[in-house]
């Protein structure tokens, strides 16, 4: 086989990323999603989701005819190699992954396989429990093809590591590549798509391959719940500074210092269901998962804390306007799935609070969420005006630049919740902004 040509099924983040990336490195793509509306917007060149230059870099692949979206679900595996199957997998209420779209499909990839004459690789993407690619994916796909593994169809699981808001950059220079195989063609396949690579590929089995991914997200989100546990610890001491012991502890080789970023908790589509997942897992198998228990723990009441340090500097939160700048789970996304924003938001209503809002890119996905019960202001300014309390909660380059005196000048009552500590504490109480940090003992916080 010469380069194989790649279908991918779902143009969610990883899919069109994906999609987008294979198309731009030569490869023949061609995309499927269910979602109509989607797949018409991504054919005219429009990117459903933000990121920086993606859209560019989309309108370039279909520009350069490398990638196409079909309409019709059957036609990416007639038209290609290797099928990636890239769809959700959220939490179902025992915390487990929701297979479901895995399972559709993998019955559309398989009744294609069904009429097709060549051999077929199926890749699994998506993140799935231990055994899902090799038993789950495969029995459906022997079923609905009525063809036999490996002599007729291939199968792998090829987890995804990419960061939202990188994602291009991660899809371009992985730290590594992940193949689980159970078989030697399999293998070539996978290998051959990603020679463009020079990453690392680890090669194991399809189970171990599917348990790295859910062990990396722990372990990063038990980075970042662990130093938000020391930040909580720094508001109590005299002298101290969350982000001077994680520089402290960061040069340690062993520790590094990526992930040590205090904050109001962790966010965004992936940890919380993965985590849940990874107990769920390990449920079935008699195994106790404390360290991950702890995790999600600390990182519930986490937001929770921003409200409380509003709440203090107020003396209450009930008919105070609260403006809430950066929605995001993170910068440079539109993406506000499980965004810790939510969580604020929705507390500081519980407490009667009036909330404005503002986030460069990410206010159309809030609306979806909050509808008419908050209010969405079109610049920080905006927000600002006439309001008690500004909380920072994403970490937006636009709202560095915000001077003291702005929050001066438009709030009623220029107090300042920064959980990302982005501000200068001296220059903000020298103009007369009373300015907390989560992480941070302030002398100048102490209350009279
Ligand atoms: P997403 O929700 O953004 O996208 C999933 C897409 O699949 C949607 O557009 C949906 O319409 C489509 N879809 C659903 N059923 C379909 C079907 N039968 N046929 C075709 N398309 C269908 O999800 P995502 O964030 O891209 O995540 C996908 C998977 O990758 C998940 O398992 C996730 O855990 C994993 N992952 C995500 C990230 C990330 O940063 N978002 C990183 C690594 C791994």
């Amino acid at each position: 086989m010469g380069r194989p040509r790649i279908s991918i099924y779902g143009l969610g983040y990883v899919g069109l990323i994906h999609a987008i990336g294979f198309a731009l490195k030569g490869f023949e793509v061609v995309g499927y999603d269910i979602d109509g509306a989607r797949r018409s917007a991504i054919k005219l060149g429009r990117s459903p989701i933000y990121e920086p230059g993606l859209e560019e870099a989309l309108q370039k692949a279909l520009e350069l005819g490398r990638l196409r979206i079909s309409e019709n679900p059957l036609e990416p595996v007639l038209e290609s190699d290797v099928s990636f199957i890239a769809v959700g997998t959220p939490s179902r209420s025992d915390g487990s992954a929701d297979l479901s779209y895995v399972e559709q499909v993998s019955r559309t990839i398989g009744e294609g396989i069904r009429v097709k004459m060549d051999w077929h690789l199926v890749v699994v993407k998506s993140t799935v429990p231990p055994g899902t690619c090799e038993g789950f994916v495969r029995r459906i796909i022997e079923q609905t093809s009525g063809k036999s593994f490996p002599e007729d169809f291939g199968i792998a699981s090829n987890p995804e590591f990419l960061r939202e808001g990188n994602a291009l950059e991660d899809f371009e220079n992985p730290d590594r590549i992940v193949i689980g195989v159970l078989d030697p063609r399999s293998e070539g396949v996978l290998r051959s798509v990603y020679s463009f690579s020079k990453a690392p590929v680890i090669v194991t089995t399809p189970s171990t391959a599917e348990l790295i991914k859910y062990a990396n997200n722990a372990f990063l989100a038990m980075k970042v719940s662990f130093i938000n546990m020391i930040a909580n610890l720094c508001e109590k001491i005299p002298g101290c500074d969350v982000d001077v012991v994680a520089q402290g502890i960061g040069y340690d080789r062993r520790i590094g210092h990526l992930y040590l970023r205090a904050g109001p908790g962790w966010g965004g589509s992936c940890w919380l269901k993965d985590l849940r997942a990874l107990i769920a897992i390990a449920k079935e198998r008699g195994v106790e998962m404390h360290l991950v228990e702890a995790t999600l723990r600390i990182n519930e009441e986490q937001p929770l804390r921003a409200v409380e340090m509003a709440e203090k500097a107020l003396g209450g939160l009930e008919g105070k306007r609260i403006c809430l700048l950066g929605l995001a789970f993170k910068p440079n996304t539109d993406d506000v799935r499980e965004a810790v924003s939510i969580k604020i938001a929705r507390e500081l209503l519980k407490r009667g609070s009036e909330v404005r809002v503002h986030d460069p890119r990410a206010m159309n996905n809030f609306r979806k969420i909050f509808g008419d019960e908050i209010i969405y202001t079109e610049t920080p300014d905006k927000c600002l005006e006439g309001s008690d309390c500004a909380i920072l909660i994403t970490e937006w380059d636009d709202y560095r630049k915000i001077p003291s005196d702005k929050f001066k000048k438009l709030m009623k009552n220029p107090i300042v919740i920064d959980t990302r500590r982005i501000y200068s504490p001296e220059e903000f109480a020298r103009k007369g902004v009373k300015i907390r940090q989560l992480g941070r003992f302030l002398k100048l916080d102490e209350d009279p």
